[in-house]
């Protein structure tokens, strides 16, 4: 480690106490960009990486809500605008009990320099809440995001944070936020993405973030001539991405072998088919049951529970090519990750944010796999999301073959990026430090023009 990275990762260490998952972000690009950092001493001269490490506007708000019970319940509400230098704030809001305020910045973070790579004018922001959704009834959701909303509509709107969907904030969610947002505000405006279709909502959307990882794998896999035509891709999760990082590599020729949720996880040797996915979307966005109930459909399959006294997941020890981590941040630790390379995985594409920790991003890139860091290969999602805020601006929808096609080449050009980015730094093939410095640059560029705000 640098003694520029040092130094800055002490002053962050002390001014944000107890946020490791904001630390580990942060540390993550500092050591990508020692060397751009070197090259261009305006950007260390101008303080630029200090100044994105500090949030613009951090809001935390208190959330009351009554239960089917009448009893009072109090969560706790965040949204972080991180920084809107090339944007708006954009980035999805998070229902899990586990969030806090490190969890948002760690991804409201990561948030700024993915959406610089989507090469679409948006800001970096992340927000959410303590609340869990899960075993709560429709009008404890609804009611829950009433409340919510009843304070967030204060600091949001379409030209200065758009939030979105993410853990446990999905179609349901989005829409009790909307018409609350709608309702006090009186104004129909693209203020959230992710929205149903017949208001504003964008084809594809619901799709994006897990077909991008896929995508961008297949841009990886293109770098050794190969596709993922007969491959076989472990996918974690069973949420959004991992039921359409499912679908599209099923698409592209490829066979899925697990899926998981945070009680455990499915081995099906025989692969995750059509049919059998179309139990799982059903299983997970309609009955919003666990997914152990899918050996009862599917006695050919096995379900492992999670065991949290075991130094590793066994999800990552089975034989194949490619992993798609899709649940959520450090799911893969290095354990895990020499689980996958010994079984013979050599793709890993994230499409949850940070699902792996330092040391197992580090193996992989010692090792030289095809590894694709979250904050480039989910992109997805936050691209077509852009493509909704068009959409919704110009009044029209796009068919599904076109915001499709933007998404096939957005995460192309993606890829285009962080492979010339990665050269440019003397690392070919390294995503991590391409994803980075390619992301920095042009948040970088813009702040310097803005000059000291
Ligand atoms: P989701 O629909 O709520 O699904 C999350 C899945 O991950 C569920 O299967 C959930 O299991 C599992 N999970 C969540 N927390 C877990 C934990 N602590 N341990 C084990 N399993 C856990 O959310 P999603 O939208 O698919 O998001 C998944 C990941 O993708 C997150 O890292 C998110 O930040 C990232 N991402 C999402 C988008 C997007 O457009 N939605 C875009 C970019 C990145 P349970 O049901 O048991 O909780």
């Amino acid at each position: 480690m640098s003694e520029y990275v040092k130094d800055l990762m002490a002053q962050v260490k002390e001014k944000n106490p107890a946020q490791p998952e904001f630390h580990q972000a942060v540390e993550e690009v500092a050591e990508s960009l020692a060397v751009v950092l070197d090259q261009h001493p305006q950007y260390r001269k101008a303080k630029i990486l200090e100044r994105i490490i500090e949030p613009e506007r951090q809001l935390m708000f208190r959330v009351p809500w009554v239960d089917d019970q009448g009893e009072v319940q109090i969560n706790r509400g965040f949204r972080i605008e991180m920084n809107s230098s090339i944007g708006p704030y954009k980035g999805g809001l998070r229902f899990h009990p586990s969030v806090n305020i490190g969890i948002l910045k760690f991804l409201a973070f990561e948030q700024v320099f993915k959406n610089a790579l989507t090469t679409l004018p948006m800001g970096g922001g992340k927000g959410g809440s303590d609340f869990d959704p899960k075993g709560k009834s429709d009008g404890e959701v609804m009611r829950f995001c009433q409340s919510f909303m009843t304070e967030l509509q204060r600091h949001i709107g379409q030209f200065t944070d758009v939030p979105a969907g993410d853990i446990g904030v999905g179609g349901r969610e989005i829409g009790f936020l909307f018409g609350q947002y709608k309702r006090i505000r009186n104004e129909f405006v693209g203020v959230l993405t992710g929205k149903g279709l017949n208001w504003g909502g964008s084809l594809i959307r619901p799709e994006a973030t897990g077909y991008g990882t896929v995508y961008f794998a297949a841009e990886m896999l293109a770098t050794r001539g190969e596709t993922l035509e007969g491959k076989t891709c472990i996918v974690s999760g069973s949420g959004n991405v991992a039921q359409y990082a499912t679908e599209k590599t099923l698409d592209l020729g490829g066979k899925v072998i697990t899926l998981s949720d945070s009680g455990g996880y499915v081995y099906d040797p025989d692969g995750i088919d059509r049919e059998k996915l179309a139990f799982v979307m059903d299983l997970k966005n309609v009955r919003r049951g666990r997914i152990s109930e899918y050996v009862e459909k599917y006695p050919g399959a096995t379900y492992t529970a999670l065991d949290p006294s075991l130094d590793h997941n066994p999800i990552w020890t089975h034989e194949a090519e490619c992993a798609f981590p899709s649940a959520t941040q450090n799911e893969i630790n290095v354990k895990d990750a020499a689980n996958l390379l010994e079984k013979g995985v050599y793709v890993v594409s994230e499409g949850a944010n940070m699902p792996s920790t330092p040391d197992a991003v580090n193996l992989f890139v010692d090792k030289k796999i095809l590894y694709g860091p979250g904050k480039a290969a989910n992109a997805g999602g936050v691209s077509v999301s852009g493509l909704e805020m068009s959409q919704n601006s110009l009044r029209m929808s796009w068919s599904r073959e076109e915001v499709d096609g933007h998404l096939a080449r957005i995460m192309k050009s993606i890829h285009t990026s962080c492979v010339e980015a990665a050269n440019s730094v003397g690392t070919p093939g390294n995503y991590v430090n391409g994803a980075n410095v390619a992301g920095f640059l042009k948040v970088a560029d813009a702040m310097l023009d803005h000059g000291v705000v």
